[in-house]
């Protein structure tokens, strides 16, 4: 399948320009993130804060751009408050899509997406995006100091809360040895910080913000492997407390989640945990994963 091949053998090649492509989108999604519109903030609108239980119920989903692909086809699950459900699958199953649908960037075609058991459009969206986070896989931090992008997720912040999230999410270190410290300019004009670095600015921010739900779009796929275990270290305190919704290209990385989903095709083929997909025979999940534990 792609999915196996995608990870191993000739398809790598092409695997790296499709996630090229597909990063593409995710930094458009991420800036989307930074600056919530207001549309559909009527007076009506959800305002209160979100528990973080979430479901999809018979949701399909077609871009309004490519009609002729039904990206996502009758999906269900649901996540639970606290709990980590990982999502797996090839490249182009439609993974992100579903992050996207989570964060309204687009509407659903079918079926009903709900948090806390109300409709996900009955939401005030400010109050929706202000209660997720995404960490996705290639960071893109604005141009300004560090501290300003840490305190992005929460503006009135107090230097020993930034501090804190710093050092809650690995980052502390590594800021602490520029000259500069927390005032160090970064992107284009500044320091060039490296893809787990930015990271760990990212994961500092989003525990400022202290979201209910948290989405982790193949957060630790680019990295090497010291850097990732930085990040996932990072990543283990992060979510803590919250719903968090996994997009994990490294099986190691999920297999502790309460629910693994396996996405093909726009389609969930296969759902449990670690130990019950291992023992579905000729499943997707079980061949992946021997070939991903055997490999590395
Ligand atoms: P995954 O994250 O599992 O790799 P995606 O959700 O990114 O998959 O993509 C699922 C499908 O939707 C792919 O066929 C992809 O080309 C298509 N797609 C993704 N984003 C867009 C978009 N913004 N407009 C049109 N098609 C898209
Ligand atoms: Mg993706």
């Amino acid at each position: 399948s792609t999915f196996v091949g995608a990870s191993f053998g000739g398809i790598a090649e092409l695997y790296a320009q499709i996630q090229k492509a597909i990063g593409a989108t995710e930094r458009v999604f991420e800036l989307l993130d930074e600056t919530p519109e207001k549309i559909n903030s009527d007076k009506n609108a959800i305002s209160e804060k979100i528990k973080g239980n979430v479901s999809f119920k018979n949701v399909a989903f077609t871009y309004p751009s490519r009609k002729e692909i039904q990206v996502l086809k009758n999906v269900n699950f649901t996540a639970e408050f606290g709990q980590k459900i990982a999502i797996v699958g090839p490249s182009g199953a439609g993974k992100s899509t579903i992050s996207s649908l989570l964060l309204r960037f687009y509407d659903i075609t079918s079926g009903e997406i709900t948090i806390d058991g109300k409709d996900i459009y009955d939401y005030d969206l400010e109050n929706l995006r202000g209660n997720m986070s995404i960490v996705p896989q290639d960071v893109i931090l604005f141009g300004g100091t560090i501290k300003e992008n840490i305190a992005y997720g929460k503006p009135d912040a107090t230097d020993e809360e930034i501090i804190k999230a710093a050092k809650q999410a690995n980052a502390f270190n590594f800021v602490d040895g520029f000259p500069e410290k927390f005032e160090t300019v970064v992107g284009e004009r500044g320091v060039k910080l490296s893809g787990g670095q930015r990271q760990r600015i990212a994961i500092a921010r989003a525990l400022l913000k202290n979201p209910s739900i948290l989405i982790l779009d193949e957060a630790t796929s680019s990295l090497d492997s010291e850097s990732e275990k930085l990040v996932q270290e990072a990543l283990e305190v992060l979510m803590e407390g919250r719903t968090s919704i996994i997009i994990a290209h490294r099986l190691s990385t999920i297999r502790n989640a309460d629910k693994i989903l396996v996405l093909d095709n726009g389609k969930i083929t296969e759902e449990g945990t670690h130990q019950e997909l291992i023992n579905l025979e000729n499943g997707i999940y079980k061949n992946l994963s021997n070939l991903q534990f055997s490999n590395s």
